[in-house]
């Protein structure tokens, strides 16, 4: 965004350009990619930080274009949700999550689903979430609803009002990316989180021993603790890191080091070998 001012107007504007038509090409196929079946959904174990039992999957989307290939959704979500085609795709996203979690999970095992801000302030998301569950038949309590603080960006009460109602069905709401955004501790009053996730970048730079992210881990431990919420640590990649993530007092893990996001089939087949022993 360099196009203000001076001499660098030239210069930038080839750059700029590209982006921008990049962007409206994108677009066009992001319009047809639902009905054309393009989307698939993966899913991340969540696992407890004590026992390394599989507590959840995180369900993420994956795009994979007839025109561009396989597309990474930290492109095509911002997209989606400049154009409003988060909506349905996101509506799709929590039909497609519920259904596989109630048909071939068992019913100890919750599925986490991302919600973008944009969805929260459709008139009706909370129907959307009730029909998600009566059409799947999963238990609300296994749904857990992933947002970030910039829900409370804009429209912060409707926001709100459609996770409390969530809440009400007995879904539990989690706050992402925890410490990445504007953060304001003032959020965690307006809303009874059940979890909060701590950003890979936290725990990146423990791992590095950045005496900060180690300090704010802790605190963060510490007031999820005395609010009555729980704490999942993000981007685990390797043995050290959940070694130190338990001391710090994480309640689950997610990472690599427990399981890349992997399609559906291959998440099943956990519960078939763990059957099988
Ligand atoms: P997120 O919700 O923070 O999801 C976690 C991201 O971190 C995923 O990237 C996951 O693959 C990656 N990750 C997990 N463990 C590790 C690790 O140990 N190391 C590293 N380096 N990365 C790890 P992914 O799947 O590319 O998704 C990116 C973002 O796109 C998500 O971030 C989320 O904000 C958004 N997203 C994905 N699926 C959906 C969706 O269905 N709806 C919406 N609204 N957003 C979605
Ligand atoms: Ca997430
Ligand atoms: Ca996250
Ligand atoms: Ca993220």
């Amino acid at each position: 965004a360099k196009d203000e001012g001076g001499g660098g107007h030239f210069e930038y504007e080839p750059a700029l350009h590209s982006n921008a038509e990049e962007r409206r090409v994108l677009e066009f196929s992001l319009r047809s990619a639902l009905e054309k079946n393009e989307f698939v959904l993966h899913y991340q174990p969540v696992v407890d930080a004590k026992t390394e039992e599989l507590v959840s999957f995180e369900a993420l989307i994956r795009w994979n274009s007839e025109e561009h290939g396989f597309v990474s959704p930290a492109k095509f979500i911002p997209l989606a949700e400049d154009t409003r085609l988060i909506v349905p795709i996101g509506t799709w996203v929590m039909q497609e999550a519920c259904r596989e979690a109630a048909l071939n999970w068992p019913e100890n095992v919750k599925v986490n689903i991302n919600v973008s801000p944009e969805q929260l302030v459709e008139p009706d998301f909370a129907g959307t979430v009730v029909r998600a569950l009566s059409h799947s038949g999963l238990d609300p309590k296994r749904l857990e609803i992933e947002v970030t603080e910039s829900i409370f960006m804009r429209d912060a009460n409707v926001a709100r009002k459609a996770l409390e109602q969530c809440m009400a069905l007995g879904c539990s709401v989690a706050l992402d990316d925890f410490g990445t955004g504007y953060s304001s501790l003032g959020y965690l009053r307006k809303l009874k989180f059940t979890t909060i996730k701590v950003d890979r970048t936290f725990v990146q730079g423990a791992a590095q021993n950045s005496p900060e992210s180690l300090a704010i881990i802790r605190a963060v431990v510490a007031m999820a603790d005395s609010l009555g919420m729980t704490t999942t640590a993000e981007g685990v990649e390797n043995e050290e890191e959940a070694e130190m993530i338990r001391r710090l007092g994480c309640n689950k893990i997610q990472g690599f080091h427990f399981g890349r996001p992997m399609p559906s089939e291959d998440a099943r087949k956990i519960f078939r070998n763990a059957a099988a022993g």
